[in-house]
């Protein structure tokens, strides 16, 4: 993961390490660096350009370079604005305070990942956090796509809701619903229709599913090897319906980075889950620290 990112960073950083004393050229060219790489690992220009002003700021100040360790102390304040970039400290959680049945609502484009995510998504509450879960696929357009939703629910042991053939996906979520009410289901999630880009006739879907079953969490999901463009969709989305955060997939084969260190900045949108391979429990909470510390090596 970010693995070229992560390389050229790393690069700068170890000569900057080795250094007994900096000045404040020094720093500014490593800056320059880092810049370079972040633009080649197609974080926005904007977020890049505000990392490296705060980070030059207050690394060339005058405690830092003329502490003992100069280096590690510049590190340290590019560590940190690593992670506020991607997030802040705190590990985004998911919000299920509402009465169940909870509704979490998975939205994004055909090939995202949606679906996958969805079965791993509902894998991941069922154990991890004991509930009582049920999945509807309301995607009517994609044939076959309710069908790969019910053959990922029994590889996951997950219930899914029956499929009717040639219901609209407004009605599909009424009955989803009512039957997680009958079956005392905790986390009711679901899997709207994926499109090919972003079109207003779903997204006027999107927003009636959404006002029927009143969702706690609308999570995008996001190919992080789209890079720009995967913010750019959440900016779509979150003009259209009330975004409360981001799965982002695929990063598991993201060696840029550009993603995932973009999207916050940029959007205001937590990334709450990072997809990290094909298999059903290749899913993980988004922790801003450990992947600023996995970029940095
Ligand atoms: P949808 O059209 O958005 O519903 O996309 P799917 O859920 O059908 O996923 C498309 C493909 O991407 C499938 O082959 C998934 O196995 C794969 N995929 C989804 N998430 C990940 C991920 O995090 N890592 C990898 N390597 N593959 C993923």
């Amino acid at each position: 993961m970010f693995d070229t990112l992560s390389d050229r960073l790393g690069g700068v950083f170890d000569r900057l390490r080795g250094r007994g004393a900096l000045k404040e050229q020094d720093v500014r060219d490593a800056m320059r660096e880092v810049r370079i790489a972040l633009l080649e690992a197609d974080v926005a220009l904007p977020v890049v350009r505000r990392f490296i002003d705060s980070v030059t700021e207050a690394a060339v100040g005058h405690a830092v370079l003329r502490s003992v360790t100069p280096g590690q102390q510049v590190v340290k304040i590019v560590n940190d604005a690593l992670v506020e970039m991607l997030g802040g400290e705190e590990t985004p959680s998911l919000d299920l305070n509402a009465a169940p049945p909870v509704v979490i609502m998975m939205v994004g484009l055909q090939g995202s990942g949606k679906t996958t995510s969805t079965a791993k998504l509902a894998k991941l509450l069922k154990e991890k956090q004991g509930k009582k879960v049920l999945m509807a696929s309301l995607d009517v357009n994609r044939p076959g796509a309710q069908e790969q939703l019910r053959v990922l629910g029994e590889q996951v042991s997950v219930s899914t809701l029956p499929i009717v053939e040639g219901q609209l996906p407004v009605d599909i979520a009424t009955r989803a619903l009512q039957s997680a009410k009958l079956q005392a289901i905790d986390v009711l999630l679901l899997d709207t229709a994926g499109r090919l880009h972003v079109d207003q006739g779903l997204m006027d879907e999107m927003k009636a599913v959404a006002a029927i079953s009143k969702p706690r969490e609308t999570l995008l999901v996001v190919d992080s090897l789209t890079g720009q463009d995967a913010v750019n969709v959440a900016q779509s989305f979150a003009g259209q319906v009330d975004l409360t955060g981001v799965i982002l997939t695929r990063m598991d084969g993201d060696a840029r980075g550009g993603a995932a260190l973009s999207m916050r900045a940029v959007t205001g949108k937590p990334i709450k889950f990072a997809g990290i391979g094909e298999k059903m429990d290749a899913i993980e909470p988004f922790h801003p620290g450990r992947v600023a510390s996995r970029i940095l090596g």
